[in-house]
């Protein structure tokens, strides 16, 4: 007996629109969408795709209207519910430019709900481009299958990030100088992991870190990674032990 084919088709391409989406609607796509599913894909009116907007889940949708450089698409029945994010929030001493890149995909793909970009004294790189952060945000979540968009923040300094940071949301610290194992530290609940810059956090970065309310240091093993490694190992470890991996 033949498998029933997937539905819908795991091969429709999938996009990510900022329109407000239902059964019926019309969206008018941009140049640089027309362009992809026009130029790229070679999609033609009547051709189906995914959409979603961040919000309702994810839903078919038909080419209406294929111009040189403008589509249309009609909306049609939703084939998605919205996803159930896992409410973990990643905060990130930036690092060199493709490896941020890498950070933010990777950390979409693993399924975090929020990034937090923070600056500390040994961070080399001290501004983000926000517009390319959210470009990779979005390609990685059309790419992964999320209905939902990871949030991402303004840089700010580890103080102020201290400061404002809302102590009923457990802070779990990477430090490489020791902390209980990941695993049997991370607990249900909101939860926030932060992670250093290449040259790790400075001694008094790492008491101020240390002394917050609700704060764990962990220890993601005997090595040490590179900051984007330990990142996304940590984000791993929670997924595992108090996330949707479960
Ligand atoms: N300062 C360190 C050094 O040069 O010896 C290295 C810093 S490491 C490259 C970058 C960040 O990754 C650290 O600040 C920490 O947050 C995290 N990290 C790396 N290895 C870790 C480990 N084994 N346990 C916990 N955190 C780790």
């Amino acid at each position: 007996m033949p498998a029933t084919p997937a539905w819908p088709p795991k091969s429709l391409p999938r996009l990510y629109v900022a329109t407000p989406l239902g059964a019926g609607v019309n969206v008018m796509l941009d140049a640089a969408q027309a362009n992809y599913l026009g130029n790229v894909l070679r999609l033609k009116e009547g051709d189906r795709l995914l959409l979603f907007d961040g919000m309702s889940g994810e839903w078919l949708a038909a080419i209406a209207e294929a111009g040189k450089k403008r589509m249309m698409l009609l909306v049609g029945e939703p084939t998605r519910a919205q996803e159930v994010v896992p409410d973990l929030w990643l905060a990130f001493a930036p690092v060199k430019k493709g490896r941020v890149d890498w950070l933010v995909e990777k950390a979409v793909e693993l399924g975090v709900a929020r990034l937090l970009p923070v600056i500390t004294q040994r961070t080399i790189v001290d501004r983000l481009n926000l517009d390319r952060m959210r470009a990779h945000i979005i390609e990685a979540a059309e790419q992964c299958g999320r209905t939902a968009l990871a949030d991402i923040e303004e840089a700010v300094k580890l103080d102020g990030f201290l400061k404002a940071r809302d102590p009923a949301r457990a802070l779990y610290f990477a430090d490489e100088s020791g902390g209980e194992p990941a695993a049997t530290t991370f607990k249900p609940g909101p939860a926030l992991i932060l992670v250093g810059p290449e040259g790790g956090f400075t001694p008094g970065e790492a008491s101020a870190i240390r002394a917050a309310p609700n704060a764990f240091p962990i220890s993601l093993g005997p090595r040490i990674l590179r900051a984007e490694t330990a990142a996304l190992g940590a984000v791993a470890a929670w997924m595992t032990g108090a996330g949707d991996w479960q």
